[in-house]
């Protein structure tokens, strides 16, 4: 067998969004592409700022001698330090370049962190639902992923988190806006699990590490704002990256940011530096660097994402269909009428509706719809979603 046997492994636990993208191809070949209302991916379709392509273009011509060339494997020290004022003024600590970190995406990012982080055995907590990605990168490098229940309006559940804890816990990975349930933690929320933490960092005697994975911070509804961390909590990383805010999934570019307070700073933004090396992605996209360092503070047309959810939500609620309106990202995750995620999904794919059950995201009972999709494909989508409905 070509393939080691953990890596097999991981290929039929991760056949969820497989098996959709394969019904997908199969069904708009049958039905037609415009025929199939394809619910399944992430994949923002909102177009980037404006602004992107003239930058784009403009850093693309720069002829200056090395621009093409290796740099420090942290990325540019001056695109870092525009990040590093960004994170001053958000959160009101002094961050310079040096806690900055250029990394490919936030997948990228988040890997070098627990690769900085875990010893063999290392548990890492996560609360379901979540990116269920989050068990690859945490095995990826020698530990496991613990998950913990969430409240019944997927708020974090602290009192869970507390108990999931043991002498092995090395970190807790927190994401808000949340994929899949599109929750945003209250900062009381933030500020209840910080002290939880520090209690329970001194009585296991380490330091347990918060890593925020913050990708849709910028995509919020309703006057919506996401508390930060850093300010509530000393061991704190936040992996980010402008793969949806700005719609550039396939440029691969974000970035790591470690608390200045942290324990044993230094070390560990070496380690960081080290593992973004030895990871193979030796630096982040030069170019694309260069790019988000003049983009700061832009993002999509969160208004399109704002009238998608809007129109899905009254549609669907009309139905009958029960759930949390998201205030933020682009993921809606009703509960599966009749029980049964795997069920429910397999019945709106008789529809020629693609969507992906919570079991997916370590949640049954509940489907996860991604609105990167035209406000006509969802209104073109409802009589499927109701015969979907009155068939259970
Ligand atoms: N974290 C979450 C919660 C995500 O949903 C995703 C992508 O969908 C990622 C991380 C990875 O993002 P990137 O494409 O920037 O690596």
């Amino acid at each position: 067998m070509a393939v080691a046997s953990g890596i097999l492994t991981m290929m039929q636990r991760s056949s969820w969004i497989r098996a959709m993208f394969e019904i997908g191809i199969q069904l708009k070949k049958q039905y037609g592409a415009e025929n199939v209302y394809d619910f399944s991916l992430g994949n923002p379709d909102v177009d980037p700022p404006e602004s992107f392509l003239r930058i784009l273009a403009e850093e693309a011509s720069v002829a200056r001698k090395g621009v093409h060339g290796y740099m420090p494997n942290a990325g540019y020290p001056d695109v870092r330090s525009v990040i590093a004022d960004y994170l001053t003024d958000q959160h009101g600590i002094a961050f310079t370049e040096r806690y900055v970190l250029m990394t490919c995406g936030a997948g990228g990012a988040l890997n070098v962190a627990l690769k900085t982080l875990l010893n063999p055995g290392d548990e890492v907590l996560a609360s379901v639902p979540c990116f269920m990605e989050y068990g690859f990168y945490t095995s990826n490098h020698g530990g496991t992923l613990k998950l913990v229940p969430s409240r019944e309006d997927f708020d974090l559940d602290v009192d869970a988190f507390e108990a999931a804890i043991s002498p092995k816990t090395a970190a807790v990975i927190v994401n808000s806006p949340n994929n899949p349930s599109g929750r945003v933690y209250p900062e009381s929320t933030i500020a209840a699990l910080a002290v939880m933490l520090e209690r329970k960092s001194a009585e296991i005697g380490r330091a347990i590490y918060l890593i925020s994975d913050e990708p849709y911070r910028r995509i919020v509804y309703d006057g919506v704002t996401v508390p930060g961390v850093f300010s509530h909590y000393r061991n704190t990383i936040v992996a980010t990256s402008y793969s949806k805010d700005l719609s550039l999934p396939g440029e691969r570019i974000g970035w790591l940011a470690t608390n200045p307070k942290a324990d044993d700073v230094e070390n560990l933004v070496d380690g960081q530096i080290l593992c973004n090396r030895i990871l193979g992605f030796v630096n982040a996209p030069a170019l694309m660097q260069r790019v988000v360092a003049r983009l700061q503070g832009e993002s999509v047309d969160v208004g399109i994402y704002l009238r998608r959810r809007d129109l899905l939500c009254r549609n669907l609620s009309e139905i009958g269909y029960r759930f949390t309106v998201p205030q933020g990202a682009f993921y809606l995750f009703p509960r599966a009428p009749g029980g049964d995620d795997v069920e429910f999904v397999r019945k709106l794919q008789n529809e020629r509706v693609l969507a992906v059950p919570g079991t997916g995201f370590g949640l049954p009972g509940y489907f996860r719809i991604a609105f990167c999709v035209s406000e006509e494909v969802i209104t073109r989508s409802i009589d499927g979603f109701r015969t979907a409905f009155e068939a259970v």
